[in-house]
């Protein structure tokens, strides 16, 4: 794992996150992390989720590094962003990725099981795996299949600029197709979902993946892999190139959506879950032409405390208003954002905050200044009236 110092501040350590120890009971543990070269590893934090490595000397400004170690990874049961369906393993998370210091210092969010605490920044990912060829491995980013030892595949799976990778192996059915502007769809399938149902999510996915290319910049990672299983106890889940999803083309929509927003955009999910949960969903609408007409009449505050703009922290006090207030309240204030600086203007605004954060970080600082610039309408009370602080 390799890196490179991008601030003046000499880097003198860096983070291992092992998000998916969360799913163990600290400190058994399901990811373990030994033989550490290039540093020396500390004791696990945060409920065993993130793993300090001490560097021998100091990276100044430019400066890179890189570390090495070994990797085990349990997969626990259950039909979970990271779990087993009888013979489907599900590896969301399950790579080790390197923590985020900025202006406020390191970034070491717990876990949450009620969103996502997945704060990184792009990265290069080359991941081998050597695997009964009898099944396969959806992954993120491309992946080439050659032969290995007797009755076994080596999948070489490469992806550029993406801010995890995540993968999947079992005895899946797969349907393939090419959307019209060119990018690939895998439909990966459990043994209890039928063939029609992954034809139409294949379909979903086609349109979905242009339809937001058209709206904030083309799709920049060639390839889209799918994973259907209708035992999710969620929607759906978005990693770089790699979805699971219910059969439901909402929920896939709204995934797929996240290759924009959290993906080709990025931002502090633990922070600001907004940033890509009501883009997602706004995104969604526009694919689905739903115009949120009326919308806010709709919105009802539990309390003087509660905004859109909260982070984390706050909805895993408020579990129960997380979704109405972050994803409903999200998109509908983006709907009115648009009734009021106007649609060309709101398209513009999308499209340019997408280009101008592409693999990068955004704020919600930054998309408020992204929108002001993108009309002559003062949006002060906008803001205080939709409760998006920041
Ligand atoms: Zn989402």
């Amino acid at each position: 794992m390799s890196f490179t110092n991008a601030s003046a501040t000499p880097l003198t350590e860096v983070y291992l996150r092992l998000w998916d120890n969360y799913h163990g009971s600290c400190p058994s543990t399901p990811i373990t992390v030994s033989n550490v070269t290039g540093g020396t590893a500390g004791s696990l934090e945060v409920g065993c989720t993130a793993l300090k490595v001490t560097l021998p000397s100091a990276l100044n400004q430019g400066q890179s590094g890189s570390i090495g170690f070994d990797l085990s990874i349990v997969v626990p049961s259950g039909i979970d962003r990271f779990g087993r369906d009888g013979s489907y393993n599900f590896l969301g998370n399950a790579l080790p990725v390197l923590a985020v210091r900025d202006g406020s210092g390191w970034h070491l969010d717990p876990y949450t099981n009620n969103g996502e605490s997945f704060y990184t920044l792009a990265g290069d990912f080359k991941v081998t795996l050597d695997h009964p060829s009898s099944i396969s491995v959806p992954a993120t980013g491309t992946s080439v299949d050659t032969p290995g030892s007797s009755g076994r595949t080596v999948t070489t799976a490469t992806a550029a600029k993406v801010r995890d990778f995540a993968w999947a192996a079992g005895p899946f059915s797969l349907v393939s197709g090419t959307s019209p502007n060119g990018v690939k769809i895998n439909v990966y399938r459990v043994s209890s979902i039928g063939s029609s149902s992954a034809n139409s999510m294949l379909s979903t996915a086609k349109s979905a993946v242009d339809a937001h290319s058209g709206r904030f910049g083309a799709f920049p990672y060639g390839e889209v892999d799918v994973v259907l299983d209708n035992g999710y106890w969620f929607g759906g889940m978005e990693y770089p190139g790699f979805v699971l999803d219910l059969v439901s083309s909402t929920a896939l929509a709204h995934e797929l959506a996240h290759q924009w927003w959290y993906g080709i955009v990025g931002d502090d999910e633990y922070t600001s879950p907004w940033l890509d949960e009501a883009f997602a969903d706004y995104s969604t609408d526009l694919y689905q032409g739903l115009s949120g007409s009326g919308c806010w009449s709709n919105v009802s505050w539990a309390s003087s405390a509660e905004k859109i703009t909260n982070s984390m922290a706050y909805w895993d006090a408020h579990s129960s208003r997380y979704s109405t207030v972050v994803y409903g309240y999200g998109k509908c204030a983006l709907h009115d954002l648009r009734r009021l600086i106007g649609t060309t203007a709101m398209t513009n605004l999308l499209r340019t905050y997408a280009q101008s954060h592409w693999y990068g970080v955004s704020t919600t600082a930054e998309f408020k200044a992204a929108a002001q610039a993108a009309t002559s309408t003062d949006l002060t009370s906008f803001w205080t009236q939709h409760r998006i602080d920041g």
